[in-house]
């Protein structure tokens, strides 16, 4: 029992408002391992039993022997529900660790933050979701890091745009909202060859936005990719209660982005890394093979319509890039994995394109009982929204036209409703266009 905390006499011989305080929450009673669901953590520090384990804690802080048995001083440095999480979610991405963050929009600041420094350049595709874009454009400028745009579905730009300061390329596939892929392997290739002549400190690194896929659909690491960004908020969440985010990839960058993390403080609290743990990953792919099965119904329902001028789904055989997506996006059980998502544009009728989106979107918000009209995605709830004048709204309208997205664009992403009734509400909406 020396392990234990004792007091120098029994509690029950302290006033009770200390006992109160301090009951008998030192307790051997902790016994994580026999939860069948693990408790919720919520200890904003953690008693120390000598001033030498507390040295100790700190100097091993972001070590593999830390990632391994850590000894926890303060939750801000690390805790043990979102280190359960971290665990699990590396798994789930195939990456050796994982290190979690306040939000998606933490998560990939702290990516691409922990990799440059002033004189830096980076790599990115044109169109990127708008707070990254807003990051890359408003923010990394200011601290003397910039950003060259380039159209990365075709990969072998990234030998033009680079220079001699490039330190990352970044990216999302499929893009969003446009559906647009980017060949991560072929990426890998051109990046190694830039590498080839530099030292280890100057090597490009690539890093990639997986939400849109969920590491249901794909594994960027397996690609060859450095790092794997993730907004917890959306599919791996997803219920649609708690934001969060996720950085995974090898061993080498985890002290790295676990002193990030501390130092600039945007940590996953504990209360919402448990429901991602317990509800949010467990039911990963289950609510993936459902959502897109309904994204397959609902991409097949589109393409027939007449008003519907272009529908953009992987799991189309009209898909532009369909070789490469049976290539890139496979589901844990081997098989073709399209995704959840889809984009679509109504035919100019009575004016443009985009006021018929405009107009099949308010009818939806207003009639559709199974879609609701909302940004964020990757829920069990079917959400959509207007990506060019809502969450694009950042990027410059000539990179949103050149990837494709119009105007009166369309996102929808799939949830869990009955594709039946989804394709009922998507058919009145589109007799009133
Ligand atoms: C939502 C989203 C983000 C940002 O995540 P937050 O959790 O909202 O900060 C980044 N990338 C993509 C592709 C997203 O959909």
């Amino acid at each position: 029992m020396s392990n234990e905390h004792e007091p120098r006499k029994p509690r029950e011989q302290y006033r009770l408002r200390t006992r109160l305080i301090h009951g008998s929450f030192a307790t051997g009673r902790w016994d994580y391992d026999h939860h069948v669901v693990p408790p919720q953590s919520s200890s904003t520090t953690f008693r120390l039993k000598s001033v030498h384990r507390g040295v100790q804690g700190f100097v091993e802080f972001g070590s593999p022997q830390a990632q391994r048995a850590p000894i926890y001083i303060y939750d801000r440095l690390d805790e043990p529900s979102r280190s359960m999480l971290e665990e699990n979610l590396a798994a789930a991405e195939g990456g050796e660790m994982g290190v979690t963050f306040s939000t998606g929009m933490a998560a990939i600041s702290a990516a691409i933050c922990a990799l440059v420094s002033s004189g830096h350049q980076i790599v990115a595709h044109r169109v990127l979701y708008g707070s990254t874009h807003s990051l890359l454009t408003n923010w990394l400028p200011r601290f003397g890091v910039r950003t060259e745009f380039c159209d990365l579905t075709n990969p072998e730009c990234i030998a033009g745009a680079a220079t001699r300061d490039c330190r990352v390329v970044y990216f999302e596939t499929p893009v969003n909202p446009t559906m647009e892929l980017i060949d991560m392997a072929a990426v890998r290739k051109v990046v190694d060859q830039l590498n080839a002549s530099r030292p280890e400190p100057e090597q490009i690194r690539i890093v990639v936005d997986n939400t849109f896929a969920t590491p249901y659909c794909q594994r960027p690491l397996e690609f060859g990719v450095d790092l794997v960004v993730h907004s917890l908020t959306k599919d791996i969440g997803g219920f649609g209660t708690d934001m969060g985010g996720a950085v995974i990839g090898s061993n080498r960058f985890y002290n790295l982005l676990m002193l990030y993390r501390k130092d600039f403080g945007g940590v996953l609290s504990p209360k919402n890394a448990w429901p991602i743990l317990v509800y949010g990953l467990p039911t990963l792919a289950t609510r993936m093979v459902n959502q897109q099965k309904g994204a397959m119904m609902v991409a097949n329902f589109l393409l027939k319509q007449p008003k519907v001028a272009r529908v953009v789904y992987p799991g189309l055989p009209n898909f532009p890039q369909a070789e490469l997506a049976r290539r890139q996006m496979v589901g844990y059980d081997g098989k073709f994995a399209p995704g959840s998502l889809l984009y679509f544009e109504l035919k100019s009728c009575n004016g443009s394109g985009a006021m018929a989106g405009e107009r099949f979107v308010d009818f939806v918000a207003e009639h559709a009982y199974t879609i609701t009209l909302a940004v964020s995605l990757g829920q069990i709830k079917t959400l959509i929204e207007n990506p060019f004048s809502m969450t694009h709204a950042t990027v410059p309208e000539e990179d949103k036209i050149k990837s494709g997205l119009q105007p009166g664009g369309i996102r929808l992403s799939l949830g869990l409703e009955d594709w039946q009734d989804i394709i009922a509400d998507l058919e009145a909406a589109l007799a009133v266009v």
